[in-house]
């Protein structure tokens, strides 16, 4: 084999397995070139999806009423490709703003998540709950998700695509687990995510939602005075790991990937089996 023909194939071979790794690479960056809204993205389960959907190559706008902390998890990811817009999601204008925002810094909107949420007072007995804090709570749950899928569409209908996904809950397909206020919110959510999904899915639009088991965020550590891990996995039916916000940024992650090009008007439980039955009334061993 005379040198030039040795060391062509040699450069071959090695264009080859650059070939691979850049492969890998966009494989790995499952939402490269595309651009995601997150609302309540400044903490727990938002914080971390903004920070897993920049690692896949998204262009993140993180919307919330935390300015400082969302500017804070801003500088810890590219500032060229992450950027803050304050948004209460219970007012038109500011979720019409932050689709704005995204479009016009970005150019599009892929990915709509519509996660911020409260979870409102614990009081249990219905005589104690108070219209205001029952309002209060559908305002920023269900009325929040509502207005960011509208003005989410009014920029996905012309483009003839986009993924919108919703938080809502365990609470979404049971009772008992939460007041009354934030279980009626988050059923409502599986509703409006039905619903759209039928209208939006004419436009090429998928809409699913991703309901989360505990998860100790400050939102679920304040609501059920949970300590930073563990005692929450206990009713789970699933042993031998705790859910992290980080698993759920994993769901979510799924549900604004072409992955899920066919999934659409879909609840995705992340609960380790927690809502498929009551433990007292299961005939397997409970340890
Ligand atoms: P979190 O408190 O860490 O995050 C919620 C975020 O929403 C915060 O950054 C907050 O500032 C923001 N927010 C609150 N009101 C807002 C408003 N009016 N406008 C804009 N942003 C607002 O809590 P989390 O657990 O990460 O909550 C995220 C979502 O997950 C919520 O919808 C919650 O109901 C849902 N969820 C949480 C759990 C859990 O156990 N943590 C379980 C099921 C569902």
């Amino acid at each position: 084999q005379s040198f030039t023909a040795k060391f062509k194939g040699e450069r071959f071979k090695r264009l080859m397995i650059m070939g691979n790794f850049s492969l890998l690479a966009a494989a790995a960056r499952r939402l490269e070139g595309k651009v995601a809204l997150i609302t309540g993205g400044a903490s727990g389960i938002g914080e971390s999806t903004a920070r897993l959907f920049s690692k896949h190559g998204a262009r993140v706008v993180i919307a919330d009423v935390q300015d400082d902390l969302a500017e804070s998890v801003c500088r810890d990811l590219s500032s060229s490709s992450t950027s803050f817009v304050h948004c209460d999601v219970t007012k038109e204008e500011d979720v019409e703003n932050a689709v704005k925002t995204a479009t016009r810094k970005y150019g599009k909107l892929d990915i709509m998540f519509n996660n911020a949420g409260i979870g409102g007072i614990a009081k249990p007995n219905i005589l104690d709950n108070d219209k205001a804090e029952f309002e209060q709570v559908i305002r920023v749950n269900l009325v929040g998700a509502f207005l960011g899928i509208k003005h989410a569409a009014r920029v996905m209908i012309p483009a003839g695509h986009g993924s919108i996904i919703n938080t809502a809950s365990v609470c979404s397909t049971i009772g008992g687990g939460s007041s009354h206020a934030y279980t009626s919110s988050k059923h409502g959510i599986v509703g409006l995510v039905r619903n759209t999904a039928v209208e939006l899915g004419q436009h090429g639009i998928r809409v699913n939602c991703v309901s989360p088991y505990i998860v100790a965020t400050p939102l679920a550590k304040n609501f059920f005075k949970l300590d930073d891990d563990g005692v929450h996995g206990a009713y789970s039916n699933l042993k031998g790991g705790v859910l992290k916000a980080e698993d759920i940024a994993e769901a979510a992650l799924y549900l604004g990937s072409d992955e899920s090009k066919y999934v659409s008007g879909h609840n995705l439980l992340v609960d380790g089996g927690f809502t498929i039955v009551n433990p007292r009334f299961c005939m397997f061993e409970q340890s």
